[in-house]
C-alpha cells in the first residue's frame, strides 16, 4: 500500500505545476530509497546533474556524500534521499519562499509514509522541513559546501560519524 501511495505521489510530482520551477526542468526529482528507511536525507533541490536524470544527489556532491557514508559503514541504498523542493531552479539559485511553500506538502506526505526515525537536514534550506514528535533531526552541512572547504569537510565527516552512531543505537533498541 505504501509502495502504491509513494508511486502515486511521484506521479503527482511529475505532473506538478504548482510553482514556476517545472518550466525550466528536464525531470522532476521526487527522491528515492527504501520504503522502510529508518533515515531520510533531505537536501535543498535538484541541481543540473540530478535534473538530467531525475535522481537525487548523483553529481559530485552526491558521490562525495556516498563516499563519506561508506567510510562510516552506511549504505546510501538504505536511506531515503530527497529534497525540500523537487525541481531544479534557474542557475541553481536558492528556491524562493513561495516555491518552498508550494512544494513542501510533497515532502510532508513522504515523511508520513516512510515514518523515519531520523531525518538529516542537509544545508540551510532543508531546515524548513517541519518537525514531528518521535523523529530525531540532525542538521548537517550540505555535502557540496563540505567538499569545497577543508574545515567543513572535517565537520561533515564528524556529523556523518554521529549519524552512524545514532543509527546503530536505534538498531540496537529495536
Ligand atoms: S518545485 Fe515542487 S511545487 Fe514547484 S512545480 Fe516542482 S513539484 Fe511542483
Amino acid at each position: 500500500m505504501i509502495t502504491l501511495a509513494l508511486e502515486d505521489l511521484n506521479w503527482q510530482i511529475y505532473g506538478c505545476r504548482k510553482c514556476r520551477l517545472w518550466q525550466g526542468a528536464k525531470h522532476s526529482v521526487p527522491g528515492e530509497g527504501p520504503l522502510n528507511a529508518k533515515v531520510m536525507l533531505i537536501g535543498q533541490n535538484p541541481g543540473a546533474n540530478e535534473d538530467a536524470v531525475g535522481r537525487p544527489f548523483v553529481g559530485r556532491s552526491g558521490k562525495f556524500l556516498n563516499k563519506v557514508l561508506a567510510e562510516n559503514g552506511l549504505k546510501r541504498e538504505d536511506l531515503f534521499v530527497t529534497s525540500i523542493v523537487k525541481h531544479v531552479s534557474p542557475r541553481n539559485r536558492k528556491p524562493l519562499p513561495d516555491e518552498v511553500a508550494a512544494c513542501l506538502p510533497y515532502l510532508i506526505i513522504q515523511i508520513n509514509l516512510i515514518k523515519p526515525k531520523i531525518i538529516v537536514l542537509l544545508g540551510q534550506s532543508a531546515k524548513e522541513t517541519p518537525r514531528y514528535e518521535g523523529i530525531e533531526y540532525m542538521e548537517v552541512i550540505h555535502p557540496s559546501a563540505a567538499m569545497r572547504f577543508n574545515k567543513m569537510k572535517d565537520k561533515f565527516r564528524e556529523q556523518v560519524a554521529e549519524l552512524a552512531e545514532r543509527i546503530a543505537s536505534i538498531s540496537n533498541n529495536t
